[in-house]
């Protein structure tokens, strides 16, 4: 994902002048530009990140039909309430957000849709080959410099990739509902250690006090075995709107927290961390397939290795060399090229 300038296509720039005035069609334009063009991506951050406004991106997640799409239509209402423009990022497929419910739900929604301090966005979490697509987390910071204040990012919290998009984010709140086994599902993805803020929804259906009381035995475990601090876990039914105001004031509460407290910055300043690595990776991967085309030897590799009893070592060494010498005759030649081109004499290598 590192620049490499001759093939990126460019973000015209009519486009990016209407989304400096604040354009909403050219928000969703550089939006599906990302997704549609993923090299497209370090040259749309490039732009963004100087634009960035350091609005704070919440992942509302937990397994489907949790309701987080209700909550997330609720707690989008309450930061309007305070004032502040919402963005929703929603990459679940069933959400309502997305068009994937019944029309019921879609209409609760409307009511958000007409409000244009929201930006609602659908987009698919993965790319292609079943990875992270790089569009979500540029989409979030399309509309963090787009000015918008809280930004929520509804994903359901299943697997490997989803876990990925929850990366991304300040902060985490995870939606369950009373009587389904869902901290069992929770517990199994992983989820509940990256989760923030716990909510128990659907409070007007019977079962709730047991979910929090099982939920409770969970963190006293963790607690006697790694001394980590329980989180907070409230109570709410969202469709009904009760309970609501103290899950976003204890959300602001976590915020305000996480910025004065530096781990805000220092959360931001990991992911930074992990970006710079993963594109190097990336980069560096995709010299290789270039040199040795696309990784098509590694399956007649791997099976004239496998049961051969021999290390596949010594032959991903000289894989890794040769790319790197590559890599020097080719600067080498570009050092000569130039002083050539200055008139200086090149000694022979
Ligand atoms: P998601 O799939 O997790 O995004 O869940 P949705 O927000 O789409 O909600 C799934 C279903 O649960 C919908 O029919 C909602 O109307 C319903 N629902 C959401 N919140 C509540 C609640 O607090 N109580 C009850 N009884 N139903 C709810």
């Amino acid at each position: 994902m590192i620049p490499t300038h001759r093939d990126r296509p460019a973000v015209d720039p009519a486009l990016w002048a209407d989304f400096l005035k604040g354009s909403r069609l050219a928000c969703a334009r550089l939006i599906s530009l990302v997704e549609n063009e993923p090299r497209s991506v370090p040259e749309v951050r490039d732009l963004l990140i100087p634009r960035r406004k350091g609005g704070i991106r919440i992942g509302v997640t937990g397994p489907p039909g949790v309701g987080k799409s209700t909550v997330t239509a609720s707690l989008a209402r309450l930061a309007l309430k305070d004032g502040r423009a919402v963005g929703v990022i929603a990459v679940d497929p069933s959400s309502p957000f997305t068009g994937g419910a019944f029309l019921g739900d879609r209409v609760r929604m409307q009511n958000l849709l007409d409000d244009d301090r929201v930006f609602i966005r659908s987009m698919a979490s993965r790319d292609g080959r079943g990875g992270l697509s790089p569009a979500t987390p540029t989409a979030a910071d399309v509309l963090d410099a787009f000015g918008l204040e809280r930004i929520f990012i509804e994903t359901v919290g299943v697997g490997q990739t989803e876990l990925d998009v929850l990366n991304c984010v300040d902060l985490v709140v995870l939606v369950l509902q009373p009587a389904t086994g869902d901290v069992i599902q929770a517990l199994k993805a992983g989820i509940i250690e990256i989760a923030d803020l716990f909510l128990i929804n659907k409070a007007d259906l019977p079962g709730a006090e047991s979910l929090l009381d099982s939920l409770h035995f969970l963190f006293e475990i963790s607690a006697a075995r790694d001394g980590a601090a329980a989180p907070p876990v409230l109570v709410a039914s969202a469709l009904k709107n009760e309970g609501m105001e103290p899950v976003h004031a204890e959300l602001e509460r976590r915020i305000a927290g996480l910025a004065a407290s530096g781990r805000l910055a220092e959360k931001r300043r990991l992911r930074l961390e992990h970006e710079i690595r993963e594109s190097i990776r990336e980069c560096l991967w995709e010299r290789f397939a270039a040199l040795a085309g696309g990784g098509r030897d590694i399956p007649a590799l791997a099976a004239e290795l496998a049961g051969s009893g021999r290390s596949p070592y010594p032959v991903i060494r000289e894989i890794c060399s040769s790319i790197i010498l590559d890599k020097r005759k080719e600067a080498s030649s570009r050092e000569k090229r130039g002083q050539k081109r200055l008139g200086r004499k090149v000694p022979k290598s």
